[in-house]
């Protein structure tokens, strides 16, 4: 079974790939078709958790990624599904794993939220379900944030809000049933944490909404495609010379397929080789972490 991705069971971690890119045969080794691919690549968007971090430890090799990106002049972007936290956290966060990351590094959910509202309605008000590190990454797109009791709401945004009340469900259900816009930062509906545990993300918080209300959310984060096009229009460049690097295939491996991005999956985190093997999403390179890819680049 493993062997049908090219793992060979006593290869260990020596094993570069497990699924070629025309997702029928078994590769041992990076060929020089797949070194050509990769080294064609023009942009690297990487998730966080589970592909360059676990909690609070680095993934080895990641480092050396980061700097063989940079000296290759090659632009890469930490893409994180998480709305819990806004980018300026993210961008001190990744400074403090040592990477000399700017803002133009970092795309989060809640960055492409403020961005797509900003484009539909300029100074909209509105109403956030979310952080108050949401709320500040939405005010800097000149976003008007509202109180629960304010009329004029023209958007209920929901994020991962780890300062959730009753109280802001209440007020989101109202502004929705009075016709307001419905937009959510992700999809998930947990939040992988430590000891194999989890808690309810964005996409938990939308289903109660939805079933109070009836309406559903348009959703920015990955597997959709919002950040690829914001990625599209601040770097110009198409997606078909992106790749994404993830350790999810709902998430980041479908955005990938979503978007036309050529699609790396890592072992180090979620996905496993048996998942790979029953779901429709095959990859088009596998590898057991970022590590492996600093022998190409
Ligand atoms: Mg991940």
């Amino acid at each position: 079974m493993v062997h049908e991705f090219g793992l060979s069971p006593d290869s260990g971690n020596r094993v570069k790939i497990v699924l070629n890119q025309n997702r029928t045969e078994s590769e041992g080794r990076f060929n020089q078709g797949h070194l050509e691919r990769l080294l064609d690549v023009k942009m690297f968007l990487l998730d966080l958790d589970g592909t360059v971090y676990l909690e609070d430890e680095l993934i080895p090799g990641v480092s050396d990624f980061i700097k063989s990106l940079t000296r290759r002049k090659i632009p890469f972007v930490f893409l994180t599904n998480n709305s819990s936290h806004n980018t300026k956290e993210y961008v001190e966060r990744l400074n403090s794993f040592g990477f000399p990351v700017q803002p133009e590094n970092v795309l989060t959910s809640g960055l492409v939220t403020g961005s797509f509202i900003s484009q539909k309605k300029p100074g909209a008000a509105l109403y956030v379900v979310g952080t108050d590190s949401l709320k500040e990454e939405l005010a800097s797109f000149n976003l008007k944030i509202h109180s629960h009791n304010s009329a004029g709401v023209d958007f209920v945004v929901a994020g991962f809000d780890t300062q959730l009340t009753y109280e802001k469900i209440l007020a989101a259900c109202m502004y929705l049933d009075s016709g307001a816009g419905f937009v959510a930062t992700n999809p998930d509906l947990v939040c992988p944490v430590k000891h194999g545990r989890f808690v309810p993300d964005c996409g938990s918080i939308c289903v109660m909404l939805k079933n109070a209300t009836g309406r559903e959310p348009i959703f920015m984060g990955k597997p959709h495609t919002f950040m690829v096009q914001h990625l599209r229009s601040r770097f110009g460049l198409p997606p078909s010379s992106m790749a994404i690097i993830g350790d999810r295939l709902t998430t980041d491996i479908a955005l990938g397929f979503n978007g036309g991005l050529t699609t790396i999956c890592v072992l180090s985190g979620e996905a496993t080789v048996e998942d790979i093997r029953k779901s429709p999403l095959k990859p088009d390179f596998v590898v057991h972490s970022i590590d492996q890819l600093n022998e190409i680049f």
